[in-house]
């Protein structure tokens, strides 16, 4: 077999498409929602009206859609970890390969983020994830707030129904002396406190040695 020869294995064809459709990430306008084939097609789009139009719109409020972007671009990778991973460890890459997967994924070059590692450190900074750098790329790992919250919530209520318990117990040995004192007045008071006497005549203590 040369050296060639897994040329046209399934997984050299997928990984030709994938580098394909990579590069033809970068034609596609964000705003436009348009895909170009290649650099030549979108330099045609560049040129058309309703894409000139939609440049004059971002310019004029570029914050706001870069951070309308960012947010959209935020969400739609946060709810795909959540949904696929949830607390794994992942590697950041693998999320993002199926993330553009899909065709109407709003794409990273019109956020405000200009690399995934990027992205990664920015999710690790706002705590939505524990992030982790390797040889081989970043790992993140989804921190599970609703279930951290819960399980919190959980422990109050233990703590809250230990300390009614032990009110309760307390309260019921009361009533329980109390109700005995009723119905036996003179153990009543005979188990009231009183003073320590001690006896005019302190005990003698003699030793006998031999
Ligand atoms: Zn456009």
């Amino acid at each position: 077999m040369s050296k060639h020869g897994g040329y046209l294995t399934p997984k050299a064809i997928a990984n030709r498409m994938k580098a394909k459709g990579l590069q033809k990430l970068r034609w596609y306008c964000q705003m436009c929602k348009k895909q170009c084939r290649d650099e030549n097609g979108f330099k045609c789009h560049k040129a058309t009206e309703g894409h000139q139009r939609m440049m004059k719109i971002f310019r004029e409020n570029r914050g706001s859609i870069l951070d309308k972007f960012s947010k959209e671009f935020e969400k739609g990778f946060m709810d795909l970890v959540r949904r696929r991973w949830r607390s794994k460890r992942v590697f950041a890459n693998k999320v993002y390969n199926e993330y553009i997967s899909d065709r109407h994924h709003l794409h990273m070059n019109a956020t405000i983020w200009s690399s995934l590692a990027g992205f990664v450190k920015h999710l690790g900074r706002t705590k939505q994830c524990e992030v982790d750098e390797t040889e081989k790329g970043w790992y993140i790992k989804y921190i599970d707030k609703d279930a951290d919250a819960l399980a919190e919530k959980d422990s109050l209520k233990k703590k809250e129904k230990m300390e009614l318990d032990e009110e309760l117990r307390v309260r019921k040995r009361i009533e329980k002396i109390i109700s005995e004192n009723e119905s036996n007045p003179e153990k009543a008071a005979s188990t009231e406190p009183t003073e320590l006497k001690r006896g005019d005549e302190e005990e003698k203590i003699v030793f006998k040695l031999g």
